[in-house]
């Protein structure tokens, strides 16, 4: 963070390798260090402080190479004289080659450090020191496998009996003359993420970040609260006001929501990145894990019994959802039903007002139809808060990693799929943290299957309407699935076909569970509801004025209406008049095309409506049916439907729209993110065909064999 001392030009291939040997104490550093350079060491002191620093070297393949002895530390903090004198080391010096000495019989805990170095993006080569340790405890570790996770070579040791030293010798050869790689990402969770994001530009702005510290580690140490880093801002950023203040606040914020300082936070996420690793990598005989988080761990990630909780735990958020959302809804429907009846109590009974219809039809059968939802919306991001927050989506992510490798994919897509559960644009956003572009364009092709927020309204007006109260979370658990099943398909071909090549390894975090605080889960829950609710203001709204109008002109002449003599007279001539209107012209020109799934010219011009936002299904349903009633008791909207359609049709709408083109901001995010109108196209395209296609058959199979019909 000083300036950088020029004693040595790193990645020169003249001069001698400069090799720092860090490690936890009592990780076998000074044993190693003794072995690589025998007699050629002299000890001395760190300037300054009373640490004792050691150097010596030896000569491998004809090249020199310098090794400095680091103090034993477990961290790179800024706490102890020990932390900041390797710390300063490794960013002043620059070192070809950090090699960590790591206890493998106390793996999880040695590896913190070799994140920080990860993190700080210097070349690293992990000496897995007391193997014989580890192996006579039981722990069989998969040294290539671990490798291939990190990125970084595994070289595994008994340094007093000097085995694996040559092996080591080479793996720092090799890393000191390839390429310099980009700083391991460790995925720190939404919330600290967000920090991150604030953060790092104004660093950057500021150009304060320079190699190895990138303006994200600084960010990370500021919310840290690493007082040297601070320091070292204050005094070089020409600005260091807001920079300062923003890592301020974000670290007051983090406290509030999670609970706990933002350093815990942080060094829960770096065990999380190890525990992860290590779940895979390292197998024991006997049980070596101990936390409460481990324990729990056992079951929710078990081979055989992960995949069915995740499965049950969704389930039980569907069936929450509907059960508590139910009475709410109820009230928000009565709402709405007072204020149409007030506003249509304005104009004499039978008057044909525009006004009128525009208001009580329009807008409040349009937006009203949409905000009716909003504790079903609500309630599914609470469950999705609490999940998240706890730590179980990480679980959720883990788990489906190993199914996911098992029909050939990559399971660190899923936690984009997982966010896709709220909202899709944001998901294919997070497709940026996979870094091979094969597996980032599948996920984001994808990413639509997994049923979005604004998709949950169609369902919850369908599902009620047509099908038993035992079945309701039953059906939505079953839709969610579907999507969930067609988007691993489609992931899986798609990497057969168009994307065909290996994928990157990567390590998938289990941080410590946690217990969500009420404030987070609240705040976390409302940021998602509220742009629901905005929607339903602003681009819902205008679909609904629009919609409106399809579905109301143009008006029959005023000899053609006769008046009706009977119910059912009005009814029909009500049907006359709406497949005359602009939408039922539409709507009959597309019935060709969408008759064999089911569809009328009704559900037709919905499904165009929805292309703009899911939920406008919802709300043209409600148009549609509210437009041309002439009495006040009009039965409910689901009544209505239940009159029209049958449970095989519900059923094949609610697959369409879970399948077909996802909505408007979707395909301009894949756009944006794929950087090609082509891909974004594809999607749209392809989404559709899957539907109709997938509809087509469901429908004729079903309505043959007479299943709900
Ligand atoms: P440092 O604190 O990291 O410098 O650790 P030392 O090099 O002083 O080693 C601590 C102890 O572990 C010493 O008694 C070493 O002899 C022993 N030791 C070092 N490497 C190994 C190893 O690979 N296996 C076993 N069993 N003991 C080791
Ligand atoms: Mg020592």
């Amino acid at each position: 963070m000083t300036k950088p001392t020029d004693s040595i030009s790193p990645g020169s291939p003249a001069g001698p390798i400069l090799v720092a040997l860090a490690g936890n104490p009592n990780s076998g550093k000074t044993t190693l260090f003794n072995r690589l350079t025998g007699a050629r060491q002299h000890v001395g002191n760190y300037p300054g402080v009373t640490v004792e620093k050691k150097e010596g070297g030896y000569r491998h393949d004809g090249r020199e190479v310098r090794v400095i002895d680091l103090p034993g530390t477990y961290s790179l903090t800024a706490f102890s004289p020990e932390e900041l004198v390797a710390r300063q080391v490794v960013i002043e010096e620059r070192p070809q080659v950090v090699v960590d000495v790591v206890d493998a019989s106390n793996l999880e805990r040695n590896l913190y450090l070799a994140t920080q170095f990860m993190e700080l993006g210097l070349p690293l080569v992990l000496a897995l020191n007391m193997a014989d340790v580890a192996e006579a405890r039981g722990h069989t570790i998969d040294c290539a496998h671990l490798s291939r996770l990190f990125q970084v070579p595994v070289v595994s040791l008994v340094a007093n009996r000097g085995t694996g030293v040559e092996e080591l010798k080479q793996a720092i050869l090799e890393v000191a003359s390839a390429p310099p790689r980009p700083p391991a990402r460790i995925e720190y969770g939404p919330g600290l993420e967000r920090a991150l994001a604030r953060i790092a530009p104004l660093l950057e702005e500021s150009k304060l970040s320079r190699p190895p510290c990138s303006a994200r580690w600084l960010a990370l140490k500021l919310l840290e609260g690493d007082p040297v880093v601070r320091d070292d801002i204050q005094t070089r950023a020409p600005h260091p006001g807001p920079i300062l203040d923003a890592a301020e606040s974000c670290r007051q914020e983090l406290a509030r929501e999670f609970g706990d300082d933002a350093d815990i936070l942080i060094a829960d996420r770096r065990y999380g990145f190890i525990s992860g690793a290590c779940q895979e990598a390292v197998r024991s005989t006997v049980e070596s894990r101990h936390t409460i988080s481990d324990r729990i761990d056992l079951v929710m990630t078990n081979r055989l019994l992960g995949i069915p909780i995740f499965f049950a735990l969704m389930f039980l958020v569907f069936k929450l959802t509907f059960s508590l959302g139910d009475a709410p809804m109820g009230w928000i429907e009565d709402g709405f039903g007072w204020l149409g009846d007030i506003i249509g109590g304005f104009w004499a009974e039978g008057s044909e007002s525009l006004l009128q219809s525009l208001l009580v039809d329009g807008i409040i059968g349009g937006v009203g139809g949409v905000l009716v939802f909003l504790p079903n919306i609500l309630l599914l991001f609470l469950a999705i808060a609490i999940l998240e927050d706890s730590g179980y989506m990480a679980r959720a992510a883990f788990i489906m990693d190993r199914f996911m490798q098992h029909i050939g994919l990559h399971g660190k897509s899923f936690i984009p799929m997982l966010i896709g559960f709220g909202c899709t644009v944001p998901a294919i956003m997070a497709t940026r943290t996979l870094e091979n572009r094969r597996d980032r364009l599948t996920t984001m092709l994808v990413a639509p299957l997994m049923s979005c927020g604004a998709r949950l309204p169609i369902y919850a007006l369908l599902i009620p309407a047509f099908f038993p109260p035992a079945w309701h979370a039953r059906m939505l658990w079953l839709i969610y699935t579907i999507g969930i099943a067609l988007a691993v398909l489609c992931a899986k071909l798609l990497r057969k076909t168009l994307f065909r090549g290996d994928s990157a390894p990567f390590v998938m975090e289990l941080p410590p569970y946690r217990i969500p605080t009420l404030r987070g889960i609240v705040i976390h829950m409302w940021e998602r509801g509220w742009l629901y609710l905005k929607k339903a203001g602003t681009l819902i709204l205008g679909i609904s004025v629009v919609m409106w109008a399809l579905a109301t002109f143009p008006r029959p002449a005023e000899n053609a209406t006769s008046p009706a003599e009977t119910a059912e007279h009005e009814h029909a001539l009500e049907a006359t008049h709406l497949a005359q209107t602009y939408a039922g012209r539409i709507g009959r020109a597309m019935e060709p095309a969408i008759a064999p799934l089911g569809f009328d010219w009704r559900i037709g011009t919905a499904l165009i409506g929805a292309f703009a936002a899911k939920e406008v299904f919802v709300a043209q349903m409600g148009i549609v049916f509210a437009v041309g009633e002439a009495d006040e008791e009009s039965p409910a909207l689901r009544e209505r439907l239940r009159e029209t359609y049958n449970p095989l049709q519900a059923f094949c709408i609610m697959l369409f729209c879970l399948i077909s083109a996802p909505c408007m901001a979707t395909i301009a995010v894949t756009k944006r993110e794929s950087n090609s109108w082509k891909w974004a196209l594809f999607q749209l395209g392809g989404l559709t065909a899957l539907a109709y296609l997938i509809t087509l058959v469901v429908y004729q199979v079903g309505s043959r064999a007479g299943i709900g019909v």
